[in-house]
This record gives C-alpha cells, sequence and structure tokens, in this order.
C-alpha cells in the first residue's frame, strides 16, 4: 500500500450523516474518504426529494433535493475523496491497526479508522410482486410522484398503508378525479388525522390488495383487487397506479464484524464507539438511548463519531473541533465569500 492510500477515516455511507461526517472530519483535519453504495450523495433522502422539509435547525421550509445539494456541498468544504457505486462489503483489521475495507467491485481501501453512517443499509424499492408488472414502469406504473401535475383529473389508485402512502393520497385527491386507496390492512400506520382525511377524501379497499393488472398496449386500464380473507375480487378502471410498499434495506456483510448489532441498528455508546476499537457509527443505522431519527439527529451522531475517531488516532487531541466561528481553517474560506 501507497502511504497516500491510507486515510485517518473512511466514511461508509453518503447521506446527512455522511456527509456532515465528511465536512466535520476535514474541519478536525483528518483525511477522509467517503464510499458510497449509490451514484450520488444524499442517502435516503432522495426517496423524498419532492417534499419539503422544516425540522432541520435555522435553514427555512426547504425541498428535499435543494437540501441534498447544500448538504453536498457542505460535505465537499475540504475535499474528501469520493467513492460511488461501490458497497463496502468486507472489513479486515491490519496487523498495525489500520483497517481493510473491501468493496463489491473488489476494490481495497485503507483506513485508520471506519465511521458506519449506512442507514438502512443498502435499500431498494419493494416493488409490485406480479409478473410482467415491470412493463409498465415506464407508462402509467409508479414508484414515487415526481410530478403531482401528472396525475391532475386522472384515477389513480395508490396501494399502501404507511406514511408515505397516505401523504401521497391526500396530495393527489388534491388534484386527481378520484383515488382508491388499496391497502393489505384496516390499520393505516399513519398519523391519525391525515388517516381520518384519506378517508374523507378518497376511497378506500381495506383488507385489499392488487392481484391483476389489465393492460391496454403499454398503459394498465384496470386493476383486479382481492380482500385479504374472503377473496371476493374487484376490478377497478384506473388511468394511473402508484405503488407504495415502501424498502428493504440489505446491511449486507457489515453485521457479521463482530459488531454488536440491537433490534435497532448498531449499538454505540455516548461517543459514537462501537464495540469495536476504531470502528464508529452515526445516523440512521446507530442506535444508543437518546437517538433520534431525524437529520439532525443523524449531524449530532457525525460529529461525536468523527471528534471520537479524532481522539482515537490522537488522545491528545481536544474533546471536539474548535467552533468554525473562531477557527483558523475557514480564514481562507470566509475572504472568499465575502471579497
Ligand atoms: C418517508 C421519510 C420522510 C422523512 N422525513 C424527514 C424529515 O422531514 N425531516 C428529518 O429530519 N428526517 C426525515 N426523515 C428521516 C431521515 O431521512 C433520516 O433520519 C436520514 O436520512 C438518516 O441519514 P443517514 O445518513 O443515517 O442514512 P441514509 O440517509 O439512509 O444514508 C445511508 C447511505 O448509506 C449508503 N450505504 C448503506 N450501506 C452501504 C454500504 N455497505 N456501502 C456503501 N454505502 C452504503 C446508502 O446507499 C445510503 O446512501 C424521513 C424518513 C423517511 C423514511
Amino acid at each position: 500500500m501507497n502511504k497516500d492510500e491510507l486515510y485517518d477515516v473512511t466514511i461508509i455511507g453518503g447521506g446527512p450523516a455522511g456527509m456532515y461526517a465528511a465536512f466535520y472530519g476535514g474541519m478536525r483535519n483528518m483525511k477522509i474518504k467517503l464510499i458510497e453504495g449509490a451514484g450520488e450523495l444524499g442517502g435516503f433522502l432522495h426517496t423524498y426529494s419532492e417534499k419539503t422539509i422544516w425540522d432541520v435547525g435555522g435553514i427555512p421550509p426547504i425541498r428535499c433535493d435543494k437540501l441534498i445539494s447544500w448538504l453536498a456541498g457542505q460535505a465537499l468544504t475540504f475535499e474528501p475523496t469520493l467513492v460511488f457505486n461501490q458497497r463496502v462489503d468486507d472489513l479486515q483489521r491490519q496487523a498495525d491497526g489500520t483497517f481493510i475495507l473491501r468493496t463489491n467491485t473488489g476494490q481495497q481501501h485503507y483506513t485508520r479508522t471506519v465511521i458506519i453512517a449506512a442507514g438502512r443499509g443498502i435499500t431498494e424499492l419493494q416493488k409490485l410482486d406480479i409478473e410482467g408488472a415491470d412493463r409498465y414502469e415506464l407508462t402509467n406504473l409508479y414508484y414515487t410522484v415526481q410530478d403531482l401535475s401528472s396525475f391532475r383529473n386522472k384515477h389513480v389508485l395508490i396501494s399502501g398503508g404507511g406514511n408515505s402512502a397516505v401523504d401521497w393520497a391526500l396530495e393527489l385527491a388534491e388534484v386527481a378525479e378520484r383515488v382508491t386507496v388499496v391497502h393489505r390492512s384496516t390499520e393505516f400506520r399513519a398519523m391519525e388525522r391525515n388517516v381520518a382525511s384519506i378517508h374523507e377524501l378518497t376511497n378506500i379497499r381495506t383488507p385489499y390488495q392488487i392481484i391483476q393488472l389489465h393492460g391496454q398496449g403499454e398503459q394498465i386500464h384496470q386493476v383486479t383487487i382481492a380482500h385479504m380473507t374472503n377473496n371476493v375480487t374487484e376490478r377497478l378502471d384506473v388511468d394511473a397506479v402508484i405503488i407504495n410498499h415502501g424498502y428493504s434495506g440489505n446491511y449486507g456483510s457489515l453485521l457479521n464484524w463482530g459488531l454488536r448489532i440491537g433490534e435497532s441498528g448498531l449499538i454505540v455508546n455516548e461517543q459514537a464507539e462501537t464495540n469495536v476499537a476504531g470502528i464508529f457509527g452515526a445516523g440512521d443505522c446507530v442506535t444508543h438511548k437518546s437517538k433520534v431519527r431525524l437529520i439532525a439527529g443523524a449531524f449530532n451522531d457525525a460529529a461525536l463519531a468523527i471528534n471520537s475517531a479524532k481522539r482515537y488516532l490522537d488522545p491528545e487531541a481536544p474533546g471536539m473541533a474548535y467552533v468554525s466561528s473562531h477557527n483558523e481553517r475557514f480564514r481562507e474560506l470566509n475572504k472568499k465569500l465575502y471579497n
């Protein structure tokens, strides 16, 4: 290994936790690499990129895609090395205490510490499990809603019963001619007020599931749904079908590294340390007593993980980064901002 290839910190995952860790690690003068399984930074935020976010401290209501670009911009401040389209699969500690990370492309990455910021793991949309359904994906079978106005005056069928499905059903009810919500259970896992509203504003079919799509050319024009217990079926006319069955997350072999894993994720202590020296955790993949599963919580975890990684490498280092308002590292950057 060439000495230049050894990083102080390698961050696994480029969601809010990973991006903020990349920035904060730069602030602490550390040599940072971030490896992301997808082709871009942003993590889970891409799944609701058209939504408006209100609850990130100090940031006025902002469309999530804009927040992603701001976070990514901040992550690049100290020019970390970014690696995309590689899923970290394997970790090995060397005799000198450093680690080798191996990815699905066969590449090796050398690092003195690791921050796992893997969120829900590599996520995949739960697709509709009906043979041939994929051929409608280019026409009127949707897994995300990018443009509400494209459903104007249409009959839309939405399948799903979580927060996101209920949310979309309500937004669609304002533009579509008719919205039918199909869900396998009679219970919706969403805010009470929203559940009450969908009962008012949409046609509910519960407990039902989609069992067949009927196409005319490349378009779905009817859907057969079946009652979950008595199998009674109904055939409904539709212009568009939206599937909102959530995501499956896969941590792959991350879980086989001797790390302690609890019911809600990777167990870390109040300093973001895992049970393995030199490996830290941040963001939605971790669990600790006061874990906050919000973007703001991911930032906090990331700062803790970086501070702990710094102290692991240099026990004499201060416990936290010097604040940005009085930090030499920003002197030149501030000049560029204001001149
Ligand atoms: C529908 C929904 C709406 C939400 N709305 C809000 C909101 O309004 N406000 C708010 O504050 N929070 C919201 N959240 C929560 C917020 O999205 C999460 O708290 C946040 O995304 C967690 O960030 P993270 O970096 O920990 O993980 P993620 O955003 O999940 O990012 C993890 C990244 O790690 C990558 N990865 C995983 N495994 C590997 C591997 N082995 N190798 C390489 N890369 C890997 C993944 O590809 C992913 O990009 C919402 C969540 C959901 C589900």
